[in-house]
């Protein structure tokens, strides 16, 4: 059967030819190591609040920058040519942005977000996380690569502020069930009710607002979502 680019064998064939090593990017050694000047150089606002992770081609913050203005928003993603795809896209519609001063709020940066979120986010920094059509690492004994995990939703949990909320969505079934099952397991979140995701306008950008989701609509493929909100803090 042709199920199309994002069938198992596709992910397959790629995570195969991935032999990425850390040691060749920079990491920060605590947030406050972030130069945010570097990646906001035109931008007021003084903290990250949005981080799309594995953000691949960088639709969903294309899309994010203008809907939130206001909102400083950063891709991690692990792969160099997507990275500096992201970085060149950006710096292009910077440029081209009528008014001036579109597209400053949206940097990428190329790290591995599941070692390094801490060192770049404070306690309760983030309002939203994003995990878009992540890699879904089929083999049992692979699952512990996967972006999310009850391990990993530790991380997550510790850099969202109280009421942030985590996206998920996939067209992978089997890892659509387990993000569900993970966030659902994890005492410090809840699921989004069905009104307050009809009234979320980000929502709808899970299915469209990437490549990824792009090419699935293109071949009439199902998605798979999980929403849910980090619960407040008790103080
Ligand atoms: N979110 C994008 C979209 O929806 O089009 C990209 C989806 S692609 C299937 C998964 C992306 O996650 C790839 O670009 C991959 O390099 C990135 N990725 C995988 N593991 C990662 C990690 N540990 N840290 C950062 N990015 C990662």
């Amino acid at each position: 059967t042709s199920r199309g680019p994002s069938s198992e064998e596709f992910y397959r064939a790629r995570a195969h030819s991935n032999p990425l090593s850390d040691s060749h990017f920079p990491i920060p050694i605590s947030p406050s190591h972030v130069d945010l000047s570097l990646h906001f150089p035109k931008a007021s606002f003084k903290k990250i609040e949005f981080a799309d992770i594995g953000c691949g081609f960088g639709g969903l913050l294309i899309s994010l920058a203008t809907l939130f203005p206001e909102t400083l928003m950063i891709g991690m993603e692990l792969r160099d040519k997507e990275t500096e795809y992201v970085k060149e896209l950006i710096l292009a519609l910077r440029k081209t942005s009528s008014g001036g001063g579109e597209y400053e709020n949206i940097s990428v940066v190329r790290t591995n977000s599941m070692k390094y979120v801490p060192n770049y986010f404070e306690k309760g920094q983030l309002s939203k996380m994003f995990f878009l059509f992540p890699d879904p690492h089929f083999k049992e004994k692979n699952h512990r690569r996967r972006v999310i995990s009850v391990d990993l939703l530790d991380e997550y949990a510790y850099v969202l502020g109280g009421g942030g909320v985590v996206y998920t969505i996939t067209d992978v079934e089997e890892l659509g069930e387990w993000m569900r099952s993970c966030l659902e397991r994890h005492p410090m979140f809840e699921a989004l009710t069905q009104e307050e995701l009809d009234s979320d306008p980000v929502v709808e950008l899970l299915c469209n607002a990437t490549e990824e989701g792009q090419k699935v609509a293109r071949n009439g493929g199902q998605t798979f979502k999980a929403v849910s909100r980090r619960i407040a803090y008790v103080s």
